[in-house]
């Protein structure tokens, strides 16, 4: 069985990989098992300096990163760079701060003395998806390995390229021989994986099916799994909103990666005061964007990751229409080669619609109007998701105390658009995971919290 690359702006196969088989797979789980029994001893000195020489060897190629997930999924060029160097930062947040977060905690009891110490817990495989095809490896594998975990890693079957070029480089940047792996493998043939008894935890990110199915097996073996899975983002706009800002900001959320992340912005809640503007200066910025080829820098938009991922997300605006939501921009599958969809805008989105209930991936906008803060709130709500949330007005209170208190998702954000950053943490809750990445939060999800006890 093979695994494909096929470049989505012209249809081409890159390459094509033999998939490893299932013997090849239990070699190189119990290769990482064998690595980590020695791994899991060393200084925080020696992981801290070989995960800085691996920020180096990422911002070295990042030239060739970005030309690669270019090719392999179709993001724009430049935002490649900035991914790549995104990976370097999370390796080189957690080499100066692993062995802080990870230090023990003296708690005061009965005892003559009583702390916390976060062991390391194992091999750990990381499920991920092609849409940041760097950064969602490194934010895994920078606290896993700095915590004295080894990785294994499955990755989406239409980046291989990029799932070797990681192993590639940490071998490059000195770890040792197998810390840390990629296994060629498709999704359907990843229970045995999770069975495994080397395989001590799964982190997933993905679908919201795929997570169910990967927590399902991981709960049957009593492995802890950590999912961050789809998004519905809502971005509320309020009528004291600098309006010129807030649609600029809500446009560059829902274009980041072609429109295919899981925390971009997805439903736009308009109040009804404000709505005509925000429609029209929103529009004028969407309709700005340039859609070509990605390796060209003055594409905004390049093809999505997948032809097949393109059609579904034409049959959700298809749906959308057929019950009632306008489209005023965009909304045909252009002519022509490549998994093209252009930039579209739908309004008079309503429940019951996919733009409304369901994740669209891909750059479409859903514009639901409200008519007032509390229905705004309501709507925000009304999602299976809980992802990230934005709100935009000038009133910076009423903006804490809207995403403090009332907006239901793993994050929330005033007059920004919801990104990740390695100092903070990151994951959702509902049908959009459980369980936290990056910051202090990140690296506890796969150690042993033990509690030392001395009489
Ligand atoms: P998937 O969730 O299917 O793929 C993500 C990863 O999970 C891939 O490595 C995939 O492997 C693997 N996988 C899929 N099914 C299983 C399974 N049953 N057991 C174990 N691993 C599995 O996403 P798609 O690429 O199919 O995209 C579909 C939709 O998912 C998108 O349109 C979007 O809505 C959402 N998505 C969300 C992402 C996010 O960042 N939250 C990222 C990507 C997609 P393989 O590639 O071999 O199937």
């Amino acid at each position: 069985m093979t695994l494909k690359s096929t470049n989505p702006f012209n249809g081409k196969t890159i390459k094509t990989y033999k998939e490893h088989t299932s013997k090849e797979i239990e070699k190189k789980i119990a290769q990482t098992h064998q690595s980590w029994l020695v791994w899991k001893d060393s200084s925080f000195k020696e992981r801290s300096s070989l995960m800085l020489k691996l920020a180096k060897v990422v911002k070295s190629k990042k030239e060739v990163l970005a030309k690669l997930m270019t090719q392999e999924m179709g993001k724009p060029y430049l935002e490649g760079i900035a991914e790549a160097e995104k990976c370097a930062l999370v390796c080189e947040y957690y080499a100066k701060n692993a062995e802080d977060f990870l230090k023990d905690r003296v708690i005061k009891t009965d005892a003559s003395k009583s702390f916390v110490a976060f062991e390391p817990i194992g091999v750990v495989l990381a499920i991920m998806p092609w849409n940041f095809p760097f950064w969602q490896v490194f934010r895994f594998l920078a606290p896993n390995l700095m915590a004295g975990n080894c990785g294994v890693l499955k990755h989406a079957s239409n980046v291989s390229g990029c799932a070797l070029s990681i192993e590639e480089m940490v071998l490059k940047a000195g770890f040792p021989k197998y810390v840390f792996q990629t296994l060629l493998v498709s999704g359907k043939k990843v229970n045995p994986i999770i069975e495994n008894r080397f395989i001590k935890a799964v982190t997933l990110t993905g679908s919201t099916q795929a997570g169910k199915k990967v927590a399902e097996k991981a709960g049957s073996v009593l492995k802890k799994c950590v999912l961050e899975l789809g998004g519905s983002d809502p971005y509320i706009i309020l009528k004291d909103a600098d309006l010129e800002k807030a649609a600029e900001t809500c446009v560059t959320s829902r274009m980041i990666n072609n429109g295919q992340s899981c925390i971009a912005a997805k439903r736009f809640i308009v109040v009804k005061p404000i709505e005509k503007e925000f429609i029209k200066l929103f529009k004028q910025k969407m309709a700005d964007k340039l859609m070509g080829n990605p390796m060209d820098k003055k594409t905004d938009l390049g093809p999505q990751a997948r032809e097949d991922l393109r059609n579904e997300l034409h049959e959700q605006v298809k749906k959308s229409i057929a019950k009632g939501a306008k489209c005023i921009l965009g909304g045909e599958i252009p002519k022509g080669k490549g998994a093209f969809y252009p930039v579209t805008i739908l309004t008079n989105v309503k429940k019951g619609m996919p733009a409304y209930n369901e994740e669209l991936f891909g750059p479409v906008a859903a514009i639901i109007t409200v008519k007032d803060v509390n229905e705004a709130i309501k709507v925000a709500n009304d999602s299976v998701f809980g992802l990230g949330s934005a709100v935009f007005t000038r009133d910076l209170k009423k903006g804490e105390k809207i995403a403090k208190e009332q907006l239901q998702a793993g994050s929330a954000f005033v007059n920004q658009f919801v990104k990740s950053d390695p100092r903070l943490p990151f994951g959702g809750i509902n049908q959009s995971g459980f369980g936290r990445e990056l910051s202090n939060f990140g690296i506890h999800e796969f150690v042993n919290i033990k509690t030392v006890y001395l009489k």
